[in-house]
């Protein structure tokens, strides 16, 4: 399972961020940076997909993760 970003559609509204912080943060025009794509254990699994639940463009998603 891996967290992927999408930069592009991104409105840099930092709700991941707050949400994860160990795992993503924002670049200078406030986009969406991952800086842990790959979750250490079931906690960290389980913020990641907080913050994926509370990004208002769908920019970050789970890949090879069940839903
Ligand atoms: S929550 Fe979504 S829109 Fe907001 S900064 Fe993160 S990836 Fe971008």
């Amino acid at each position: 399972m891996k967290i992927v970003a999408r930069q592009q559609t991104c409105i840099g509204s930092g709700q991941c961020v707050f949400t994860d912080p160990d795992t993503f943060d924002q670049d200078d025009d406030g986009k969406v940076l991952v800086l842990r794509p790959l979750p250490g254990n079931a906690s960290e699994e389980a913020l990641a997909r907080q913050a994926v639940q509370v990004c208002p463009s769908r920019s970050i998603w789970l890949e090879g993760a069940d839903g």
